[in-house]
């Protein structure tokens, strides 16, 4: 048999209601094997004594239920983005706060490149905290002569293209009629292009390709770092191509002793028949190991709210922009439903806007009349906007969901002033009607559209603070405990393993966030600042290394 390692803390906060403190966990095999005091868990027999984090506290490792490997590869490229945000290295990358700024930001990038035809690429714009003006062409014509230009929107549901890269895509001519691609006064496309259906056939000149997303080795080890400096270990990479080779190469690295984070790969919908779809993620599902796990798929309805492009309800934008996108068609959706709950592949939808989560529950309403399925934990992503009403036919409907409350602090001003005015934005990721009508939920980064830190997104949903420091939506802030909950054991019944992490427990994975403080005593205002140790992820440390 195995030998045991007792792990001694300042407090283990378990997430256990029967044993909600501790100051030793026994671990054998990777699995917690008794939680209490020494005197408790030495009834097991002989012990190494672990005491390196006797002056720390312990949660269990947080579970980040909706993120991106991209959150690893895209600092490869320009960070273009408003606010300053760490690097996966814990290095802070400065915000852009002017356009001329993110001029001057793609500059030095292109010196940088030592192909002199090499595009420049970069990530995280967001013209919206520039004021009314949107990007165009012109303005990123000014980086480069000689090099194609593009620029991922901060939501990544757009991309701004210079003249030379929409000129070298066979675009930059008149008489298109697309509704993604908008025109400028001389009948030209602006340079901006929305929705997958425009952006995505110029993606590949900016190496923003299969490969790139999916399976840059570089990329998916900074993904690891971050992960584990953010006190994380278990997270997901919602909406991955998983091709063969792709497949390979995140087994390969996720099977590395230190690896340091267990991975959720969510297979993406898009481009796919849906019976496709369902064989796919059946046939990966055989290829789950304890630190990847596969076989759950992702739809994406619609666009972002702060990029316009999201789906909304009567009366739609505060500003008077248009509607935004649809991304998929209901009989799409409801086939996948079906197909879902006939073979058991949970399903996870991206809905931001209300009406993409109307229409989203008519197809699961639909699907679930002819095959209806227990426990099938269906999730609904992001979903900013719902009303009590839609948070009621959630329950009704068995629906999980995933609040983007990060967007609380980034866009809160901009959602309030712009995108859906003061009274909507106040009800904007919904955690108290979520806990009041009883749907399991979760709160998420989507890193790298915000930066991966769960106690920060907690911090969130406690505080509602927008950057500028107002209070939005006073009625729906929670208390710490339910949001570290939600940061816990709500993502790991979001992923369906809920059983096996998200708190500490006899027989759950020895996963454990290590914190220099104990975020139950600190003041709910200073929660995001409690300093991360690192983590234990199946009874093994990994330290968050100090910036280089
Ligand atoms: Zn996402």
């Amino acid at each position: 048999m195995s030998r045991i390692t007792v792990h001694r803390a300042r407090r283990v906060h378990t997430l256990d209601p029967n044993r909600p403190e501790a100051t030793c966990v026994a671990v054998r095999d990777g699995r917690v094997l008794a939680v209490g005091t020494l005197d408790d868990v030495s009834g097991w027999g002989p012990h190494d004594l672990d005491e390196r984090h006797a002056d720390r506290v312990l949660l269990p490792g947080l579970v980040e239920g909706h993120s991106h490997l991209m959150a690893g590869t895209m600092w490869q490229h320009a960070y273009c983005g408003w606010y300053d945000v760490p690097d996966p290295d814990g290095r802070i990358a400065g915000g852009a706060r002017s356009l001329d700024a993110v001029v001057g930001t793609l500059r030095a990038h292109a010196q940088r490149l030592s192909d002199p035809a090499a595009s420049v690429t970069g990530w995280g714009l967001d013209p919206i905290h520039f004021g009314t003006r949107g990007v165009t062409r012109a303005d990123l014509d000014a980086v480069s002569d000689s090099r194609p230009v593009g620029v991922l929107h901060g939501s990544g549901h757009i991309l701004y293209a210079s003249s030379l890269a929409l000129q070298q895509a066979g675009l930059l001519h008149t008489g298109i009629d697309h509704p993604g691609i908008p025109l400028g006064a001389d009948g030209l496309p602006s340079g901006e292009l929305r929705g997958p259906d425009a952006m995505m056939p110029l993606l590949p000149a900016f190496g923003i390709d299969r490969a790139f997303l999916g399976g840059n080795e570089r990329g998916i080890r900074a993904f690891g770092r971050l992960a584990a400096r953010a006190g994380v270990t278990t997270a997901t990479d919602l909406g991955a191509t998983l091709a063969d080779d792709e497949l390979a190469l995140v087994q390969r690295l996720t099977g590395e002793d230190d690896y340091p984070v267990r991975l959720v790969s969510v297979l993406r919908t898009l481009g796919l028949r849906p019976a496709d779809a369902i064989d796919k993620a059946v046939a990966l599902r055989a290829h789950s190991t304890e630190r990847l796990r596969l076989g759950a798929i992702k739809i994406v309805s619609d666009g972002s709210i702060q990029g316009f492009s999201a789906r909304l309800r009567w009366p739609g934008y505060y500003n008077g922009a248009p509607n935004g996108l649809w991304y998929v068609a209901p009989e799409t959706v409801t086939a996948l439903f079906r197909g879902g709950l006939q073979r058991g592949v949970q399903v996870h939808v991206h809905t931001n806007g209300d009406e993409a989560v109307e229409m989203v529950m008519q197809c699961l309403h639909d699907a679930l009349l002819a095959c209806p399925a227990p426990d099938h934990r269906f999730t609904l992503q992001h979903c900013q906007l719902a009303d009590a009403a839609q948070f009621r036919r959630m329950r009704a409907l068995g629906l999980c969901v995933n609040l983007f409350v990060n967007h609380l602090y980034y866009w809160g001003e901009a959602h309030r002033s712009r995108t859906v005015g003061p009274d909507r934005a106040e009800r904007m990721n919904a955690c108290r009607t979520a806990l009041d009508c009883g749907v399991p939920f979760s709160i998420h980064s989507d890193a790298p559209i915000t930066p991966m830190r769960p106690l920060f997104t907690a911090w969130c949903a406690v505080n509602r603070l927008t950057a500028a420091g107002r209070v939005l939506g006073a009625h729906q802030r929670i208390g710490v405990a339910d949001a570290l909950h939600a940061v816990t054991l709500g993502a790991a019944r979001t992923l369906k393993l809920d059983h096996e992490i998200g708190s500490i427990e006899c027989g759950k994975r020895a996963d454990f966030c290590v914190l220099d403080d104990d975020p139950f005593l600190v003041a709910p205002e200073r929660l995001k600042d409690v300093p991360v140790w690192g983590t234990v992820l199946g009874g093994r440390s990994f330290q968050a290394l100090p910036a280089a």
